[in-house]
């Protein structure tokens, strides 16, 4: 066997995120995004730690953390992205534990049912002001709570999850498609601004998924049908799927991507008329 074959058989059976501590915030239950992120990262090798919002989801995170091989070393807390004395007593706790953070994801949405579904210009200034509290600037106030921890890794990798609603007019999306413009626009930003620590920004646009927040969503089902029906790969998006594209985000491969918004939608973005 020539040394390279060594280093070649060595490669295959390490994970693309050896080593690497990653935070996974947005998990609700077993079909959120977040779920199919962190699978795929734990397959991969990274350590995970997760949050859960309110009591209300908090034996769901915690009977689902139990469910993965290591749970018991993982760390594990309330974190209401609203609220920044949990913000900052959260990532004291992830400091405390791990000394360091290499990827942070951000999957989290939330907006009043009534703000996505009415008449657009009926949307109310309050809940346009929680939408984009709860689902975008939160994506400012993690990196900058995540920031020194990622000093202490040498960088890191944030990314966030976004909907095509932002470029196209997509009906009942209303509140949360300002969000995800706000989102997608501090992606940018925030990539200029961190890039100098080593730290890279991006966004996923994800196809639709029947998740928790997906369901708010009036359509959600026809636009999956629309989706199967029509991208250029006829088929629907998985959450294992949208999982794959943010470990190739999370690791050295994309070492060279910040600031950009990658589609995980089977080409949909491309059409213009779908008929
Ligand atoms: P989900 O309901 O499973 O996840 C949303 C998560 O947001 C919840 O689990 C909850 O933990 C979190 N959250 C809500 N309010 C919070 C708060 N105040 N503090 C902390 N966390 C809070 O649904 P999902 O579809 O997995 O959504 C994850 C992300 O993916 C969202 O940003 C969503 O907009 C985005 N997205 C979803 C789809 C889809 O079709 N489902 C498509 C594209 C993008």
């Amino acid at each position: 066997m020539t040394a390279h074959s060594v280093i070649w058989d060595d490669r295959r059976l390490m994970g693309l995120l050896d080593g690497k501590k990653a935070l996974v915030m947005g998990v609700g239950n077993k079909r959120s995004i977040a779920w199919g992120i962190a699978t795929a990262f734990q397959r991969e090798g990274a350590d995970l730690a997760f949050n859960w919002p309110n009591d209300r989801l908090k034996e769901n995170v915690l009977e689902l953390v139990a469910t993965l091989p290591g749970h018991e070393a993982m760390p594990v807390g309330p974190c209401d992205v609203s609220k920044q004395e949990e913000i900052d007593g959260f990532f004291a706790e992830i400091d405390r534990r791990w000394g360091k953070l290499d990827i942070l994801v951000h999957s989290i949405a939330f907006a009043a049912i009534e703000d996505l579904k009415g008449r657009f210009h009926e949307i109310s200034r309050d809940g346009l002001k929680i939408a984009i509290d709860i689902s975008a600037y939160s994506l400012v106030a993690l990196s900058r709570a995540a920031l020194p921890l990622f000093e202490k890794a040498g960088g890191g990798s944030v990314m966030s999850l976004t909907y095509n609603a932002v470029d196209r007019v997509v009906p009942s999306y209303n509140s949360m498609a300002m969000a995800k413009a706000v989102l997608e626009a501090e992606t940018r930003y925030l990539a200029a601004d961190l890039g100098p620590h080593n730290v890279r920004v991006n966004a996923i646009s994800a196809g639709p998924l029947k998740t928790l927040a997906g369901s708010a969503v009036k359509g959600i089902s026809a636009a999956r049908d629309l989706m199967e029906a029509k991208a250029p790969l006829r088929r629907n998006i998985t959450q294992e799927e949208v999982g794959n594209v943010a470990v190739f985000l999370a690791s050295d491969w994309s070492r060279a991507v910040t600031g950009a918004t990658i589609f995980a939608d089977n080409g949909f973005n491309i059409l213009g008329v779908t008929e």
